[in-house]
């Protein structure tokens, strides 16, 4: 009770908590301001209370030479706070509060994360970020990241070889008179022939979804009347701003979006997932104050998730999806849902797999925890929705689940729209508002955009309105059945030809155009270089090593080419394995193909800044002239 006298605490104040523990706790409160004393002056803290009543220290405890400076800088202190002493019990309060928030922010955190991966998964965590960080430091010793980046340039060089051909005329400045239009033209069309892999024969997967000549041909039209247009001048150009309305009210309907709905198009599906992620971030925010927003994600969920996050600081939980089904653990995401989360999300399907997640599942629990629930069905764009009415077996997924709250939609998926259109869709207006972006007060005048882009291309809207009015419903039905009917017989190839069946292994039960699988002995990535050698262009997938192949309408004509194709190089792969059986060499042997090396050597390493060089390097390419 006798620090209660040292502070001379306003009858106001001598309530509550707080004051309880000012009066018992401290001593010496000013040590807890950690002025950093000498030590000499130390052991005179305790006249502090002299101090505070006026009387001066003893002198004997304090050198001239430092301790005066200090004591008279602590002198001051004391009076500053003597003159206010309240401010001084303040300041301790003050201190206890933040010592008290930074405690339950760390608490809450541990438990957080304790809740949400369990103590095994949090150790496991742990150990995978320290064996990456660990390994980074062996990349980075002289003599290893020497030859790291011998080999990565070798690489890239490859790379640069397959890509650049060296034979072509390289343009690296302007013309210095501009060309002759039929010259041009001529110049376009040799451009439109080099040498590339055939998805006019169906060899590639995904990529190309429609391709059919006439479609192309009401699309140019549809560019050329529209070229010069651009929705950010509706009065200029009315007819873009009633095609982009109309284009999202189909896709609205189509998804049973709920009276008062919403929707933008935006440059795909990249963006409009980034944009419902930046609408999530906005609601927690305004709604809830959030400002370490959280969202939880499949594994298995597209990348364009990942760039969210990294462009709009959205924290990411990854959640397993673990086989038999391959769809994400609805009980991991709920064990992760907490104060910050801003956003569930469930694929429909996912890229990787072609799986739909429990999307069901995942509303319900959007519904418990009030949060909002993405579904992406970019790649589901056109086949989900019809799914049902062109016979196949499907599940929930649309906005008939009371707790999905926003879908992406790729109309230049599966919509055959050209490239570079796609739609976001939210249950209400409000959460549209939510990615507007309004700048007030620029001196350019009010300025209000829907989306990332300023000025977009009004020509592309009205290939996408043009696309969908001419095929219309009946057409996509078609196009269902056509695609996902492919998909299942080359599944239905893959599970019941006898070659297939013993070496590769379909992933989940694919309900739309994905069919994905892993080899149970021969290394997959082997299979898929096979296949590329064959002129076929299929995904190489990772965790677990699998290849896909997306059916599209090219690919749908030659799907039993395909199963053949895949036949003959199961056979010959096992040959190489016997091969080396008897030579010794391991059954496995060396990585030889592209894939084999990227997803195969360097995809098992700890810590994957190697592959992020060769990546960049990638990238780098693409611009070399
Ligand atoms: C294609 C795809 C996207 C978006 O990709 P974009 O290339 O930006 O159009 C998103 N999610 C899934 C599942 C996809 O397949």
């Amino acid at each position: 009770m006798d620090s209660a006298r040292i502070v001379p605490v306003p009858p106001s104040l001598r309530r509550g908590f707080y004051y309880s523990m000012v009066q018992s706790k401290p001593k010496d409160p000013w040590s807890l301001l950690n002025l950093d004393l000498p030590a000499r002056v130390a052991p005179a803290v305790g006249d502090d209370r002299h101090a505070l009543h006026g009387a001066e220290p003893p002198q004997q405890h304090v050198s001239k030479s430092e301790g005066m400076g200090a004591w008279q800088w602590k002198k001051m202190l004391l009076e500053l706070a003597s003159i206010e002493s309240i401010s001084y019990f303040l300041a301790w309060r003050l201190l206890n509060i933040l010592l008290f928030l930074f405690l339950l922010r760390w608490t809450k955190k541990t438990w957080w994360k304790l809740r949400g991966r369990g103590i095994i998964g949090t150790v496991v965590e742990f150990y995978l970020s320290l064996r990456r960080v660990l390994y980074g430091y062996f990349l980075r010793m002289p003599m290893v990241k020497g030859k790291v980046s011998k080999q990565v340039t070798e690489a890239i060089t490859k790379l640069q070889r397959k890509l650049i051909p060296e034979d072509t005329v390289r343009n690296l400045s302007l013309p210095k008179n501009g060309m002759a239009h039929d010259e041009v033209r001529a110049e376009l069309q040799k451009l439109a022939g080099m040498e590339h892999t055939r998805w006019e024969d169906g060899f590639v997967s995904g990529a190309v979804y429609h391709g059919e000549d006439e479609l192309i041909k009401l699309q140019t039209d549809a560019f050329e009347k529209f070229t010069v247009s651009n929705p950010i001048h509706p009065d200029v150009f009315p007819g873009v701003r009633k095609m982009e309305a109309e284009v999202v009210a189909m896709v609205l309907s189509i998804f049973n979006a709920p009276a008062g709905a919403g929707g933008v198009t935006t440059s795909g599906g990249t963006e409009s997932i980034l944009m419902a992620c930046l609408s999530a971030r906005q609601k927690a925010y305004a709604e809830r104050g959030v400002t370490e927003p959280e969202m939880i994600i499949p594994e298995t969920a597209h990348t364009a998730f990942h760039k969210a996050s990294c462009y709009f600081k959205i924290k990411l939980h990854l959640v397993a999806c673990p086989a038999p089904d391959y769809q994400v653990d609805v009980n991991r995401v709920r064990r992760l849902i907490n104060a910050n989360t801003c956003l569930l999300v469930g694929s429909a399907p996912n890229f990787p797999h072609g799986i739909i997640d429990d999307i069901s599942g995942l509303s319900k629990l959007a519904l418990k925890y009030k949060v909002p629930l993405h579904v992406d069905c970019c790649l589901g764009s056109f086949l989900v929705p019809f799914l049902e009415r062109a016979g196949f077996e499907t599940v929930p997924f649309d906005f008939r689940l009371k707790g999905v709250t926003s879908i992406s939609c790729d109309t230049h998926k599966y919509g055959f729209a050209p490239k570079g259109s796609s739609t976001v869709l939210y249950r209400t207006q409000q959460l549209r508002t939510y990615q507007y972006f309004v700048s007030a007060d620029w001196s350019g005048g009010v300025y209000a955009s829907p989306g990332i882009a300023g000025s977009r291309p009004g020509a592309l809207i009205a290939g996408c309105w043009a696309s969908m009015m001419s095929v219309g419903q009946e057409g996509y039905i078609d196009a269902c059945s056509t695609i996902v009917g492919a998909a299942k017989s080359v599944a239905n190839g893959i599970s019941t030809s006898p070659i297939l069946t013993a070496e590769l292994e379909i992933i989940g039960n694919p309900l739309v155009s994905v069919v994905s699988f892993t080899a149970r002995n021969l290394n997959i990535y082997d299979i898929a270089d096979n296949m590329s050698s064959k002129g076929w262009h299929l995904n190489a997938l990772q965790n677990p090593p699998a290849i896909h192949v997306a059916v599209t309408l090219p690919v749908a004509k030659v799907w039993e080419k395909l199963v053949a194709d895949l036949e003959l190089t199961v056979e010959e792969e096992r040959e190489k394995e016997r091969e080396r059986i008897v030579k010794g060499t391991g059954k496995k042997g060396r990585a030889v193909g592209d894939s084999a090396a990227l997803y195969g050597v360097a995809g098992s390493l700890p810590n994957k800044s190697v592959v992020e060089d060769l990546a960049n390097g990638f990238l780098d390419t693409l611009y070399k002239a």
